[in-house]
């Protein structure tokens, strides 16, 4: 098949997660699927500007779809946020003859290649690559499945202590701004109590359903913490409870990038994959600004503008269902 696009230049750009392999993998074998050369760009936006780029073949994305991590690396560019910075890596767009680009990262990347389109015409899709599900346009983002995982096995674990000494833990885990990992992750590992920035909390109700579980005989209890949550950080929350509550044999433990590695769910793998396809096939389409994503388990696609600006509800059913199981 001939193409008026030759060559797709990749990265991976923001926050790293977990299935960032496997999209560049499948990217690349895309690409050689249908004839087209992959040029991978090293450190996200960055690697453009510096012009650190290398031609990716079928062989050279061999054994990574197990792998956390991305092997082009990520990185935070701010001189991409400049229009000096971005014309220095048009200059080396051109200069590597690349055609269009696939953009692996969130909604900052996603912006980031927005403006950059609209500055010098270079077509674009974006896959979501975050472990925080927080991208409209898609059920899952690439990451967000192995994250859940890495945070109900520690969970797991940090109940077996908590079971032992009585304890009261609270855990943070990781999500920006959203609480899908927390709500997930909670109701996957019966915590007692889930915090999420999308759901109106209070230092009061938390203290009514710990008493709760005091009556109905619970010795030790998990309090899942999202990082966004607006009632306060874990150490003052933490701190709050054990001034109302003195008798509490309080821990607390903030997860951090622990849940950021790790080798790739299947899921992720899958999704991964699916979407890596997507992405070049969309741009041989002739599309561009738009996201690849999965809903319903099909790939679609969603206006770059919309991924974006709109946000993926929580779904109420489940916050019902956090708190039937925690009675
Ligand atoms: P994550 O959700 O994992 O944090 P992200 O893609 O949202 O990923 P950001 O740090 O927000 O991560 O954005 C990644 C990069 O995209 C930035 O470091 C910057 O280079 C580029 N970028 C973001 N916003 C803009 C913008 N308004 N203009 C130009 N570039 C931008």
């Amino acid at each position: 098949m001939e193409h008026t696009i030759k060559r797709i230049g990749l990265l991976t750009s923001g926050g790293d997660s977990p299935g960032m392999n496997a999209a560049i993998r499948a990217v690349v074998r895309a690409c050689k699927y249908y004839n087209v050369e992959s040029i991978g760009i090293r450190q996200g936006y960055e690697g453009l500007i510096q012009n650190d780029v290398i031609v990716l073949g079928a062989r050279s994305v061999r054994h990574i779809i197990n792998q956390g991590g991305t092997i082009l690396k990520t990185a935070r560019s701010e001189e991409f946020r400049t229009a000096v910075g971005r014309k220095k890596a048009y200059q080396n767009i051109q200069q590597n003859q690349i055609d269009a680009l696939i953009v692996i990262g969130g909604d900052g990347s996603f912006t980031g290649a927005k403006i950059f389109a609209e500055e010098f015409g270079i077509p674009f899709i974006g896959v979501p690559g975050t472990i925080d599900n927080d991208i409209f346009g898609t059920d899952f983002t690439i990451g967000y499945d192995t994250a859940l995982n890495t945070v109900v096995e520690a969970i797991d674990k940090l109940r077996d202590t908590a079971t032992s000494h009585d304890r009261l833990f609270f855990v943070e885990v990781m999500g920006r701004d959203a609480g899908f990992i927390a709500l997930h992750s909670g109701i996957a590992s019966g915590a007692q109590e889930i915090l999420i920035p999308e759901k109106k909390d209070s230092i009061e109700e938390l203290i009514a359903s710990l008493e709760q579980s005091d009556k109905t005989g619970k010795k030790s209890s998990i309090v899942v913490i999202a990082e966004g949550e607006k009632l306060g950080n874990i150490y003052q929350l933490a701190a709050q409870v054990k001034e109302l509550k003195p008798q509490y044999d309080i821990r607390v433990t903030v997860l951090g990038h622990i849940q950021r590695g790790g080798s790739p769910s299947c899921q992720d793998r899958v999704l991964a994959s699916r979407l890596g396809i997507a992405a070049v096939e969309a741009l041989l389409e002739g599309k561009t600004n738009l996201m690849a994503g999965l809903r319903s388990n099909k790939v679609v696609y969603t206006p770059i503008e919309e991924a974006i600006k709109k946000h993926n509800e929580i779904d109420q059913d489940l916050i019902k269902t956090a708190q039937i199981l925690a009675i």
